[in-house]
């Protein structure tokens, strides 16, 4: 059945042949439970980032893992999930390595010219990780400090432009940039509220400041040219948001 459909696709669409045939998957293998081999559904994401993505023995678990696997499922489609660094997502994405990126990550003007992104399925905070007898109390007595971030997440960009690179330090992850504030390389840290969370409550001594940096949108991001899948798979995150599905996974990891 899948090779009749092929040769009628190849009609039709000759150059589209190729890409539906190799990506879904092998013609010709069937096995006795299940005739079709389900395609698979690449996500690339950097698994140091509780709640949305971390590991828990050998799997990637967390927020973004699950949403993924339920649009997998919803699509008939397997996840896989590759776990890189957070600055080779998007380049990832470009060149088609992977078919999208989830990574709690923000929608950003900057981003958009490279990737497109989907329906924003939760929201993220930057904020500021301090020691609990700093002297910096808000986001202003920032300006003359030593500032920890992640490279190349929203936290380093939007620090990056308002403080000045000499006054930035970029870590390969957040679990990093929190240990050179515990030993006093920075002085705070800039990164977004939930792995702030997790990171201030693993490390004695620390906080999180009251008032926040900067209100963002998470979503996932999709290559421009492959518009077919990122229709396919917003389609089925829009109706895991709407029947409750996502709000459902967001409780299970964030309690209120
Ligand atoms: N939300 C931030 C960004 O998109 C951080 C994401 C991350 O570190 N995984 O840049």
């Amino acid at each position: 059945m899948k090779k009749f459909l092929c040769v009628l696709l190849a009609v039709a669409m000759l150059a589209l042949t190729f890409v539906a045939c190799s990506k879904g998957g092998s013609t010709e293998d069937t096995t006795a439970a299940d005739d079709t081999a389900k395609e698979t559904l690449v996500m690339a994401t950097n698994a140091e980032f509780p709640p949305y993505e971390y590991h828990e023995g050998d799997a990637i678990v967390g927020i973004d893992a699950e949403i993924a696997q339920a649009i997998a499922d919803k699509l008939g489609m397997e996840l896989k999930i590759e776990d890189v660094a957070f600055d080779s997502i998007i380049p990832g994405v470009q060149s088609k390595k992977y078919d999208m990126g989830m990574a709690g990550m923000t929608v950003n003007e900057e981003r958009l010219k490279s990737v497109d992104f989907s329906t924003s399925y939760a929201k993220g905070v930057q904020v500021v990780i301090v020691k609990e007898d700093s002297d910096i109390k808000t986001v202003d007595d920032i300006k003359d400090k030593k500032i920890g971030v992640q490279t190349s997440t929203t936290g380093d960009i939007y620090a990056t432009d308002d403080f000045g690179e000499d006054h930035i330090t970029k870590y390969d992850n957040g679990a990093v940039a929190v240990q050179a504030l515990v030993s006093g390389k920075v002085d705070c840290v800039i990164i977004d509220n939930e792995p702030a969370k997790s990171y201030v409550e693993a490390n004695e001594g620390l906080k999180i400041l009251e008032t926040n940096y900067v209100e963002e949108e998470y979503a996932i991001c999709f290559n421009k040219e492959n518009t077919e899948l990122r229709d396919k798979v917003n389609g089925a995150l829009e109706e895991l948001i709407k029947d409750g599905t996502v709000q459902k996974i967001v409780d299970k990891y964030i309690k209120a």
